[in-house]
């Protein structure tokens, strides 16, 4: 029988033998055997018997199983890698993550994990069509897999989006001499259907175990050195740098918790109502982000919002939080018998996230939300730092429907000329500007000076952080459309907000009267 196995199988063949010999319980192997008819697969049966005068003898049934492997090595296939380019998929990325790591010990040695995208793809796709952009990622790939050890893997994440795992190379300086390798191989031209396109690409990359001892922490801080390639001129590779991106208060032990906490979903949406003034009645809700940890309890978005901008999970949560809202919307909608506008807050970093606009348009279809219901809250400084890409995304935004409102506002640029050349929709004035009305002077003013310019831009104007009837009042006086604070509610849970819009929630059950 031996003789028949190949010499890589045949280690596992003897084992099983001595297996077989040693205990008298039969054991089923799979191997390939080289028969006459060539090399198959055969499943082999063994189990010992007692011979004559004390021997022990091994009888082999074999049944020829090449069929079924070669359904389910295709299977296998078709489950592990991206069918466009041939590449592992995440999920075999995943498992060879994992077996780099558990090896690291033994062979003393660490890795990095490059995160890839090509700068402007997306532009190539509109511009050329699906089949350019396709054949375009083909050649890439191709060009990348060429220029790496056969040790390596490429695989294909995303769109444009692919990641490499190089064993062994945990200095910054091999990582950045990869890196080069790898832009110079897309430097040359692509010549697809008689067009010349020039690529480049931007690099991002975490070194195990130095910025991380575990994989979604790797591809998240390889995320954000990558986005610090993007912003900092494109066509370049960053490494991860824990102090350029930490806050003093970072809390190491809190973000640890804050992956545990997405898998258990531990983060909830609350709903701030948003009354109209002059009618006084609830016409529509802000989504608050709360996370519920187990020993800590409430934990504030002021404190998770900005760690999640740094470690990349803010994408998943946003992407979560947008979906969330548009089907709660729907359920406040039905309880309260009117069309109410749902408003979410979208983060720096989603804003610039490739896939943002088909999150929302995902959010939009699963929900049915008519488009003009959703109002994305988005900072000034989101304009600010990249004009034109800003405008682009905000214009396909405005074209589906969605509104668009400045947040925290006055405590930015607060150029309102500047806004003039963006499709916004309403400016939420901040907190800072509300809290001392009416006494403060010159708080009053800023505010009068805002609603008036609005109202000659035709913006719509939210004042936040109304605690006061007297704010209230001022605020109506002056020409503010929509008011939010704690005087009109508190954030609550969505099942308060049905029991409050079912009970018929205008002006007078909410305990704000007309003066
Ligand atoms: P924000 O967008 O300015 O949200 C308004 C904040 O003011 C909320 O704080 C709200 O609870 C609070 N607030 C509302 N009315 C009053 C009032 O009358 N008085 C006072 N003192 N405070 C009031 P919260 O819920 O702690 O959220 C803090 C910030 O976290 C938000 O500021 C927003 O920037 C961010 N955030 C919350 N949820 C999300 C989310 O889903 N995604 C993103 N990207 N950011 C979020
Ligand atoms: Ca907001
Ligand atoms: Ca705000």
């Amino acid at each position: 029988l031996t003789e028949l196995i190949p010499v890589a199988d045949r280690l596992t063949v003897n084992m099983a033998l001595m297996q077989t010999l040693e205990t008298g319980m039969s054991h089923r192997i799979k191997s390939r055997l080289d028969t006459a008819q060539g090399s198959a697969w055969y499943e082999l049966h063994l189990s010992s018997y007692a011979a004559e005068e004390g021997a022990q003898e091994i009888l082999a049934v074999g049944r020829d199983i090449s069929a079924q492997e070669a359904t389910e090595e295709q299977l296998r296939h078709l489950v592990t890698h991206d069918g466009l380019t041939g590449l592992p998929n995440r999920a075999l990325l995943c498992d060879r993550v994992h077996m780099a790591i558990a090896q690291a010990p033994r062979l003393k040695q660490g890795f990095t994990l490059l995160m890839m995208d090509l700068d402007g793809f997306k532009k190539v796709n509109d511009a050329l069509g699906h089949n350019v952009g396709d054949e375009l990622l083909r050649i890439a790939s191709q060009r990348v897999r060429d220029v790496l050890r056969s040790v390596d893997t490429l695989a294909r994440v995303g769109g444009d989006e692919f990641v490499v795992l190089l064993p062994g190379i945990d200095t910054e300086v091999d990582v950045m001499a990869m890196g080069r390798r790898i832009a110079a191989a897309l430097q040359s031209p692509f010549d697809i259907d008689d067009n010349l396109l020039y690529m480049t690409v931007s690099i991002g990359a975490a070194i195990y175990p130095l910025h991380g001892d575990n994989q979604v922490t790797l591809v998240a801080r390889a995320d954000t050195a990558m986005q610090r390639a993007k912003e900092t001129g494109k066509s370049r590779c960053v490494v991860y740098d824990q102090k350029r991106v930490r806050h003093p208060e970072y809390d190491v032990s809190l973000e640890a918790a804050m992956f545990e906490a997405v898998r258990n979903g531990e983060f909830l949406l609350n709903y701030q109502p948003i009354m109209e003034s002059h009618t006084r009645r609830i016409v529509g809700f802000e989504a608050l982000m709360r996370w519920l940890h187990p020993d800590l309890g409430l934990v504030s978005p002021a404190q998770f919002i900005p760690m999640a901008e740094d470690n990349g999970l803010i994408n998943l949560l946003g992407s979560w939080a947008l979906k969330t809202a548009c089907m709660q919307a729907r359920h406040f909608e039905e309880a309260a018998g009117w069309p109410l506008r749902i408003s979410v807050n979208v983060s720096p970093r989603q804003f610039r996230n490739d896939h943002f606009l088909s999150i929302l348009d995902e959010a939009l279809a699963l929900s049915e939300l008519p488009s003009d219901q959703l109002v994305l809250e988005i900072t000034e400084g989101i304009l600010m730092s990249d004009p034109e890409y800003a405008e682009t995304l905000l214009k396909q935004i405005s074209e589906r429907g969605v509104q668009i409102a400045i947040d925290d506002f006055g405590t930015g640029y607060s150029s309102l000329a500047y806004l003039k050349r963006f499709p916004i929709t309403s400016l939420k004035i901040d907190r800072a500007f509300i809290r001392d009305l009416p006494s403060s002077v010159k708080d009053a003013a800023i505010c009068n000076v805002v609603l008036s310019l609005a109202s000659h831009l035709n913006l719509s104007t939210v004042a936040e952080g109304v605690e006061t009837h007297a704010q209230l009042d001022f605020l109506e006086k002056q020409g503010c459309d929509l008011i939010q604070g704690f005087f009109v509610g508190r954030p609550k849970h969505p099942n308060e907000v049905i029991k409050m819009l079912q009970a018929g929630s205008t002006l007078s059950n909410l305990g704000v009267p007309r003066t």
